[in-house]
Order: C-alpha cells, then structure tokens, then sequence
C-alpha cells in the first residue's frame, strides 16, 4: 500500500457515455494498485447527460468529486478549476473518452516514488487523420523555433504532477491559459513514459479544425513576443527594398523621363505592402487582445455546483 494520496482529474464536456466507463476503468486498475485516491470530474458546462451521471457516480462513491461549470468555459478552465480544487499529494490528468489508458497509471506513480515532479504520458499519433498528424508534426517542428518553452508533439495533458508542480502552476494567474505551455514552463525534474495512442471511446473529439487552429495560435502567443518582432524585421526589410526600388525608378526616370506603365509594379506593391501591414496589425492585435482580457480581470470560470470546499 502506497500512502500518498492522489487525485485523478477529468475534464469532461459533453460525455454522458464515458463518464461511466473510466470511472470503472479507472476503479479496476486502481484497485490493482492500492492507494488513497479521489476521481475528481470537472463538468465543463456540458449540455448533456454528463453531470446527472457525474452525479449519480458521487452519491454511490464517496471518492468521486466533482466541480460543474454554469457553461462551457474550456478545458483549459476546467484543468484550472480541478487542479485548485484536487487535493491530492500528486494530481493525474486524464480526459474523460478512454484515450488515455488506465494502464499507465501505475508508470506514472512510480515516477512520482522516483521523486520526479512531473511524470508525462507521451503518445504516438495512430488513428489521428494523416492531414491532423501532418498538421501537428509541422507545427511542433516550427514552434520549437518560436517559442521560448519546449513544446513536445504528442505529449498532452495526460500526466502527473507533483503537489509541488500543481502550486507552480497555481502561481501563474494568467487569463489564457495555454497549459501544455505552463507545465513547460514551470520546469522541475520530468520522467516521460510512452504509450500507443487510442481511438476515442464514445462521441466526438471536441477539438474542430478551427478549434486547433486557435489553439495554435494560442501557443506561439502565450509564450513570447518573437512574433512582433518578426513583423518589425520583415517591415523593415520591405522598407528597405521599397525605398532601393523607388531610387532605381527614380534614376531611371531622371535618365529616360517618365514612363507610363508602371501600373503593374505599382498594384503588385501596394497590394504586397497592404498584405504586410494587415498581418501585422493582427499580430499586434493578438497581444493587444490578451492584454485587453487580462485587465477586465474576469475569472477563468464559474461553479454551478460541486460537493468540494469552495474555490480558492
Ligand atoms: N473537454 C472539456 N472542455 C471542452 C472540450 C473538451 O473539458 O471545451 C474535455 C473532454 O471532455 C475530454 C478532454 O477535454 O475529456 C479532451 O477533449 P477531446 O477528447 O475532445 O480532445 P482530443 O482528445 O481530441 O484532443
Ligand atoms: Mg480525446
């Protein structure tokens, strides 16, 4: 018997058909185990049967908790609410559709015995869409570049964290929350241990095209301000070339007089620089956005009910 206590985070929006299924799954394997843990599910506003069920779980097991939001604010802001309200010596992150499997809970709390403050589930990308797994490995390979915090390709939320790791990530207060980013950031000795990726359980991945897209441009953002000075250098270097091209023209114009059709050149910069500028007014834009939602100072969510102590 270990006795450390752990608790086993679940976000979950939207997945009446599963809540049951990990409680279960999660129930067996830690049955094999033998520790002190609770199962909390944090109800991300879903609109169906998912918090009746939560519910249900929590009147038969004393061990199931639960935080529900008035609506759908993200899982972003349900990993928040969970880990404030989680009170376990370690904290294991686990979505709600059965992808990431029960079986590794025992690698990862060997890592947290070895004494390592986050212990990571890394995955392969089988049964991803070929265009997804493409689109990710590109952007992995990129952001690496950009940003400041390594970002790992196939090394999600599913992990565990140390009661020390979880205050860190406490401490960052910030209004977008690009966790994958935070658990980078907040450093400590880390252990990854590797798994193969599973087709969802039941219902759909929550996550659109756009959704990622966003998600993306979330990352690269929340992390630096590399890409304002992209916007900077590449302006200046358009100014620069511009202004040798308007010399050269204006030689060659003192030269040979004026000459009429120039109607292509000037279209075809105008167009480019219009293009240049657009790009970076909605990069400054990104951040003056941020920093507009950070000043209204709203908080990240809002508990329709729960059967914890009260939010910190
Ligand atoms: N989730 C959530 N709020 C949301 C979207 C998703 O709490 O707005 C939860 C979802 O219920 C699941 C986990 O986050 O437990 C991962 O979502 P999903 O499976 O849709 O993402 P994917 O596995 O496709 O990355
Ligand atoms: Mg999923």
């Amino acid at each position: 018997m270990n006795d450390a206590y752990y608790s086993f985070l679940i976000p979950s929006y939207n997945e009446s058909d599963n809540i049951q299924l990990i409680h279960e799954a999660l129930k067996e394997e830690l049955g094999k185990i033998n520790c002190n843990y609770e199962i909390l599910f944090v109800d991300d506003g879903s609109e169906d049967d998912t918090f009746k069920k939560i519910h249900q779980l929590a009147k038969d097991h004393p061990s199931v908790k639960y935080v529900s939001f008035t609506r759908n604010f993200g899982k972003e802001a349900a990993l928040l609410a969970g880990l404030r309200h989680a009170r376990g010596d370690a904290v294991i992150i686990m979505d709600a559709d059965l992808q990431h499997p029960t079986y590794l809970i025992g690698n990862l709390i060997e890592g947290f015995e070895e004494g390592f403050d986050q212990v990571v589930a890394k995955r392969n990308r089988d049964g991803d869409s070929r265009m997804r797994s493409f689109l990710s490995k590109i952007y992995y390979k990129w952001i690496d570049q950009v940003v400041d915090v390594k970002l790992k390709d196939g090394e999600g939320d599913f992990r565990l964290l140390s009661r020390k790791a979880v205050e860190a990530v406490l401490e960052l207060s910030e209004g977008n929350r690009f966790s994958k980013g935070l658990f980078s950031w907040i450093g400590f000795d880390q252990k990854t241990v590797y798994y193969r990726n599973h087709i969802r359980g039941n219902g759909d991945s929550k996550w659109s095209y756009k959704k990622l897209i966003n998600y993306g441009i979330e990352g690269i953002v929340s992390f630096n301000q590399k890409p304002l000075r992209v916007c900077l250098y590449g302006g200046l270097i358009i100014m620069f070339l511009a202004l040798l091209y308007i010399f050269v023209m204006l030689v060659e114009i003192i030269r040979t007089g004026i000459d009429v059709p120039g109607y292509f050149s000037i279209i075809s910069s105008v167009l480019f620089l219009g293009g240049v500028q657009l790009v970076s007014l909605g990069i400054i834009g990104e951040y003056v956005g941020r920093i507009y939602a950070e000043t209204k100072r709203r908080p990240h969510y809002l508990i329709r009910d729960s059967n914890m102590d009260r939010d910190l």
